[in-house]
Order: C-alpha cells, then sequence, then structure tokens
C-alpha cells in the first residue's frame, strides 16, 4: 500500500475572502477562515511577543477589528507574511502556527 505524506499543515489555497479576511483551504480539505484582526493581534514577531514566554506584548485593544492586509507574501514553503494596514510586516507565520488558530467550533476547542 502506498500512501503519500501530505502533512495537514500544508495549504492548498490562500485567498483573500473579504477586505479583512483571510481564507486558508489545507491539503486535507479543513478550510479556515481568519480575520486579519485576528492574525495581527497575535503577530509572532519579537516586537509583539516575549520569544521566551509567548506572552503578547501588544497591545489588542490598539488593533481596529476590521484591519486589512495590503499585501499577503508566500515566505519560503513553510510561512506567510502579512503587510498590515498599521505598517507593521515584520511577523512570519508559519503554516503549523495558523492551522492550529483555526478558528472554526471544530478545530477551537475551550
Ligand atoms: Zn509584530
Ligand atoms: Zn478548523
Amino acid at each position: 500500500m502506498l500512501m503519500i505524506m501530505t502533512p495537514s499543515a500544508s495549504p492548498k489555497d490562500i485567498f483573500k475572502v473579504a477586505e479583512a479576511k483571510l481564507r486558508i483551504a489545507w491539503e486535507d480539505g479543513h478550510e479556515s477562515e481568519y480575520s486579519f484582526a485576528l492574525l495581527r493581534r497575535r503577530c509572532p514577531c519579537a516586537v509583539c511577543t516575549d520569544e521566551w514566554t509567548g506572552k503578547t506584548l501588544l497591545d489588542p485593544t490598539k488593533i481596529p477589528d476590521d484591519i486589512k492586509a495590503d499585501k499577503v507574501e508566500l515566505v519560503g514553503n513553510y510561512a506567510l507574511a502579512f503587510q498590515f494596514a498599521d505598517g507593521h510586516s515584520t511577523g512570519i507565520y508559519t503554516f503549523e502556527r495558523l492551522r492550529a488558530w483555526c478558528p472554526c467550533p471544530g478545530c477551537a476547542r475551550g
């Protein structure tokens, strides 16, 4: 029996749904929809998140709910980078991380 291993954290399609939303269709058929506000608030860069503790350093209330991203870029084969409307663009969002953040009822437990 031959099975091709595809990591679940591998996107097949990435597209902007609305101005302030991003949808990722994963290789395994799952789809995740993120608001750019969620992504911006969880920015993993050293300025927004403490690298050692994983604690969020930025004030999430300062990020508007309808924040947009002007640009979405693929980083290598493993991550996305966003140019947010507030000018911030240093966060590298690995697919693994994005998959773990899937806000759908099936993934968002607790
Ligand atoms: Zn950041
Ligand atoms: Zn999900």
